[in-house]
């Protein structure tokens, strides 16, 4: 389903895999996807748009906490 490459491109809004690399392969915590976050959590994924500000989760193998800023909100 998800491209090895998780490299973001400009311009694109291609899935950006969000992982912990404590464990091979790595421990998949979410995908960005533009501005949209998506998580699963337990059986249910959870679709996440317009995500402003920043997001943070903490890797349940090794307790590693990861952020992703999506920036700040910006008027006009
Ligand atoms: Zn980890």
């Amino acid at each position: 389903m998800f491209a090895d490459d998780a490299a973001p491109r400009a311009g694109t809004a291609a899935p950006r895999r969000w992982l912990c690399h404590c464990t091979t392969p790595p421990l998949l915590l979410g995908t960005v996807e533009g501005g949209t976050v998506n998580l699963k959590m337990r059986d249910r994924y959870y679709h996440i748009e317009a995500v402003q500000g920043r997001i943070s989760t903490i890797c349940p193998k090794c307790g590693h906490q990861h952020t992703i800023d999506f920036g700040t909100v910006t008027s006009g």
